[in-house]
This record gives structure tokens, C-alpha cells and sequence, in this order.
């Protein structure tokens, strides 16, 4: 379970998070939406250690997070961006952190990588590059690479917004898996389609604060906010 207390964050006098409070169960798949600025992203990374509070608290699991240390080791981070390493295969990006972070042994972590691969659709592609491949399949081994330390929370952050809209739906077809395997998820998307029929709950978030925290259905069907129906209507 995730528990954030009343989190704010600023930078410098930029108020970004406004004092967020957000609970999320074992398995549950939160979606989070809202527009530009609203403070999605930094959410995102303050619960996974990359941002110093100005105040509150998150709980992982019950334990506090407050160093770079706590987070990253049950979280896994997808971005927008592949950040893939250019000069390592397909395996060899998969494999680097449990080798370098886990110190597992080659051969078991070569045993892992193949099976994160495979589970991402991609083991044929173990030895190839990442220039050579395809957007959306550079996202699914990044997706790999953050499985291959075994985190019981995944946080994607507009996983597939730099992707070419063909490429889109393959990279959600794996996050949806994910949700059937009860890997506890957050989910910041632009895909209205991919929140609503995946996720548990979605959350609104504007102007640094959550504005609606509610099951999908009632966020599209029943927006009570002003902000939500104008947000929804530019973007659907
Ligand atoms: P988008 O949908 O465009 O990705 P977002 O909801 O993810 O937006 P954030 O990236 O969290 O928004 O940014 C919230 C606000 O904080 C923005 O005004 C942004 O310019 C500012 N901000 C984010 N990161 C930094 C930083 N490292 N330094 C200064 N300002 C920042
Ligand atoms: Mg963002």
C-alpha cells in the first residue's frame, strides 16, 4: 500500500504540489490525469525519491520514503522517453541493474532478462540494439528493464505520448497485462481510453492539487468538475 500524507512541493516559488493526500491498495491501477503543469510528473517522482519534500509524508508498504535509497528499490519508473542505453542490446539494458544494482550473477541475470523479455513480447529481439528498434518496442524493453528488479509498484509516466500512434496500442496491451497480474500501478496517460478501461480508480489532478479521485466511470461519465468536463472536452 502507498500512502501519500499532505505532500507539498515546490520549486523555488513555484508552489507544484499543494499538498496531495493519495492512498493506493496492493494491485490496485491508478490512472492519473489532468493538464499540463498540474504536477503529475512531480507526484511521480517524489514518490519514487527523485524530489525533496517541502512537506508531508509517504508511506511504502509502511515504511517511510525519504532517501533516494527507499523508493526506487520497490518502484520501477517508465518515462516518455526510452532512456535506453544506445551501446547495450535489448538484453544487456535489461540486464544492467540486476547485475550492477543486485550484483546476481551473470548467468541468473541473463536467466531473468529473457524472461522479462519474453514477457514484453520481445525475446526475439534479445541481442539487437536499441536504434534499431522500433519506438514502441524500445518502450516495452524499457518497461522490461524496470520488471527485471522486481518492484511491486510500477509508475509510468506518459509511457507512450513520444510514440507514433500505430505504436501506441502494443505498449498498453503490456501495461494492461501488467494490471491483470495485480502489479500495484500508477498510470500518468493522455489515453482517456486506456484509464478508463483499465484502471481501478483515476485521478484528477490540477493546479497541484487532486481535484477528483473516483472510479472511471464517474470521472467520464459524471465529471462534477467544471475543470474535468473542460479537460476531458479538449481532449477527447
Ligand atoms: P505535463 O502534462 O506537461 O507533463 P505535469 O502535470 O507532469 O505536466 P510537472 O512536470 O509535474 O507537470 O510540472 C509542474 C510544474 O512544475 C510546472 O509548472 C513545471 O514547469 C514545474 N517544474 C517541474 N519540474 C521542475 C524543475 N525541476 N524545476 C523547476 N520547475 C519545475
Ligand atoms: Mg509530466
Amino acid at each position: 500500500m502507498i500512502e501519500l500524507n499532505n505532500i507539498k512541493k515546490n520549486f523555488g516559488e513555484l508552489r507544484v504540489l499543494k499538498g496531495v493526500d493519495l492512498t493506493v491498495h496492493q494491485g490496485e491501477v491508478v490512472s492519473i490525469i489532468g493538464p499540463s503543469g498540474s504536477g503529475k510528473s512531480t507526484l511521480l517522482r517524489c514518490l519514487i525519491g527523485l524530489e525533496k519534500l517541502e512537506a508531508g509524508e509517504i508511506f511504502v508498504e509502511g515504511n517511510r520514503v525519504n532517501t533516494f535509497q527507499d523508493g526506487p528499490q520497490k518502484m520501477g519508473m517508465v518515462f516518455q522517453g526510452f532512456n535506453l542505453f544506445p551501446h547495450k542490446t535489448a538484453l544487456g539494458n535489461v540486464i544492467e541493474a540486476p547485475l550492477v544494482v543486485n550484483k546476481l550473477e551473470k548467468s541468473k541475470a541473463i536467466d531473468l532478462g529473457e524472461q522479462m523479455l519474453d514477457r514484453v513480447g520481445l525475446l526475439d529481439k534479445r541481442d539487437v540494439y536499441p536504434a534499431m528498434l522500433s519506438g514502441g518496442q524500445q518502450q516495452r524493453v524499457a518497461i522490461a528493464r524496470a520488471l527485471a528488479m522486481q518492484p511491486d509498484i510500477m509508475l509510468f509516466d506518459e509511457p507512450t505520448s513520444s510514440l507514433d500512434p500505430e505504436l501506441v496500442g502494443e505498449v498498453l496491451a503490456v501495461i494492461k497485462e501488467l494490471a491483470s497480474d495485480k502489479i500495484t500501478m500508477l498510470v500518468v496517460t493522455h489515453e482517456m481510453g486506456f484509464a478508463r478501461s483499465v484502471s481501478d480508480r483515476v485521478i484528477f489532478m490540477d493546479e497541484g492539487k487532486i481535484i477528483a479521485d473516483a472510479a472511471p466511470d464517474k470521472i467520464f461519465n459524471l465529471p462534477e468538475h467544471e475543470r474535468i468536463e473542460a479537460f476531458l472536452e479538449k481532449i477527447l
